[in-house]
């Protein structure tokens, strides 16, 4: 058994994603071809946004972010403390300083009170900008909640939606909340490529140029006359082409697939293990299945023993990661954050999962417990 199966999507999919590479190849319009506008539209249409500006990742895709707001040095970012490297990586890496939050214990995203708790306490000589609300494990943050904070606040919001793609608060979809959001395109996200992929999304239309600028080495209106310091980030016509083909099969049946497998999961194991908390309204797109155990890693290893993959996500919170120890002196502890990381277990999850295969993983997680 795979942990995400990309082979048996391959093969649902194959004439067309094939056709679709082939396409490319005969045209020679290897970047910027007319697949790219075309999926940028596509992609703005299905999340209900103005714009859709695609890129090279979904790293670059929140550093740009942050470049068209201009966040840099002296500016403090807060961040989930329990997520992806990249969510924080961004902050320092474009000079600003990430203040991390702690999260909540059934859902896994950013806490309100504790956003609040960190924007109170916030050192000395940081001017608080923005914060990067991350859609983890494919469930949306509180958006509600924290778009009226924020803007109380004067703060914007970045959505890292790079696992949050087809997540949905009453049919609104994930990349609309922020104000500016993003999404990956690697390929075991809940939208993936066949290699690095990104994009942004927002309704300015300010934002929406600067970043079509900044991606592009910063030009101007000449693609010559560069105005800006920017990235070489574009999303290539391949991968465009490949996503063209994953976008349909992801809104026609993917991801009620893959929520399928979900409920599938719960149903088996809720009551025996703490299973994942969807709010009333909210829709989780499933880029994990993650349950909480006592004594996670005696049951990882005794699944492995029995083939079941299963993974970490994630073993550390980022206060605890080597690269921010030089920011660990303006951190104030996230004890929820701490104890996820000790108790987290993602189970295999994709949308071709069968009925067999879910009861079978179900089985020997309840026979390790
Ligand atoms: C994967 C991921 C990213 C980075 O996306 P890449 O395309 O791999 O650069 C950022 N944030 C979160 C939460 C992610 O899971």
């Amino acid at each position: 058994m795979q942990f995400r199966d990309l082979n048996r999507q391959y093969q649902a999919l194959k004439p067309e994603i094939d056709a679709a590479m082939l396409r490319v190849a005969a045209s020679g319009a290897f970047i910027m071809g007319p697949q790219v506008a075309e999926l940028e539209q596509q992609l703005a249409d299905y999340v209900g946004v103005k714009h859709c500006i695609s890129c090279a990742n979904g790293t670059d895709a929140l550093s740009l972010a942050l470049m068209a707001w201009g966040v840099g040095a002296g500016d403090a970012v807060f961040v989930p403390n329990f997520t992806f490297f990249s969510s924080a990586e961004v902050v320092s890496h474009i000079g600003a300083t990430p203040i991390f939050v702690d999260v909540e214990m059934d859902t896994f995203n950013i806490s309100l009170s504790d956003l609040e708790a960190k924007l109170a306490a916030l050192p000395a000589g940081l001017t608080p900008r923005a914060v990067v609300a991350v859609d983890l494990f494919g469930l949306p943050a509180d958006f509600r909640a924290l778009r009226a904070f924020a803007n109380r606040h004067g703060l914007l919001i970045l959505e890292d939606a790079a696992q949050g793609f087809g997540g949905s608060i009453d049919g609104q979809k994930a990349c609309s909340f922020g104000h500016i959001a993003t999404t990956s395109f690697f390929p075991a996200k809940p939208l993936g490529c066949y290699g690095d992929g990104g994009a942004l999304f927002t309704d300015n239309d300010d934002w929406a140029a600067l970043l079509r600028s900044f991606r592009v080495h910063g030009k101007g209106s000449d693609k010559y006359d560069n105005v800006r310091i920017g990235l070489n980030s574009r999303l290539d016509t391949l991968q465009a082409a490949i996503l063209q083909v994953k976008l349909k099969a992801f809104a026609d049946s993917e991801l009620d697939a893959v929520n399928r497998v979900a409920s599938r999961y719960t149903a088996y194991l809720a009551g025996r293990v703490a299973t994942p908390h969807i709010p009333a309204g909210f829709r989780s797109s499933w880029a994990q299945y993650t349950v909480q155990l006592a004594d996670r890693d005696r049951v990882q290893a005794a699944l492995k023993a029995d083939g079941i993959p299963s993974m970490v996500y994630y073993p550390k919170p980022m206060s605890a990661q080597t690269a921010f120890a030089p920011v660990a002196h303006l951190q104030s502890p996230c004890p929820n954050a701490a104890r996820l990381s000790a108790t987290v277990l993602s189970l295999p999850m994709h949308p071709y999962m069968t009925d067999a295969e879910v009861t079978l993983v179900s089985e020997k997680l309840l026979a390790a417990i």
